[in-house]
């Protein structure tokens, strides 16, 4: 606890990280562990958690404020809007601006080639697709 803050403030803090470490467990589950913005497989104790409106824009600790995402992701993003990041990691041209989004464009772009790949071996090889997740 701060000395500027009140038990009260304080608890409620303590409450809100333990909630963001519940649904940020709850959707790395639904994702496979996978990275929401990048698709990387990541750790459980590895993910972080991305308010998808920031919280200096509003956004508060509830189920769907909060994505399971990779640390250099969420670095990455800082306080760009969820749809900015995916605009970016989607464009066809590398972001012309910070190392570390060029670093997530490229993780993005790798992430979904070797997915195509893995797909297409099970297929060749009469796997399930499931094989590839
Ligand atoms: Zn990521």
């Amino acid at each position: 606890m701060r000395k500027h803050q009140t038990a009260t403030a304080y608890n409620l803090m303590r409450t809100e990280q333990m909630f963001q470490r519940l649904y940020v467990s709850e959707d790395w589950s639904a994702r496979r562990g996978r990275c929401a913005y990048c698709t990387a497989k990541m750790a459980r104790e590895d993910a972080t958690g991305d308010h998808r409106v920031a919280r200096k824009h509003g956004g508060s600790v509830n189920r769907e404020n909060i994505k399971a995402v990779c640390k250099p992701c969420n670095a990455a993003k800082g306080t760009m809007s969820e749809a900015a990041f995916k605009t970016m990691l989607r464009s066809p041209f590398p972001p012309p601006y910070g190392e570390a989004k060029l670093c997530a464009w490229i993780r993005y772009r790798l992430e979904r080639a070797t997915r195509r790949s893995l797909l297409r071996i099970c297929r060749y090889a009469g796997l399930p697709d499931e094989a590839a997740a």
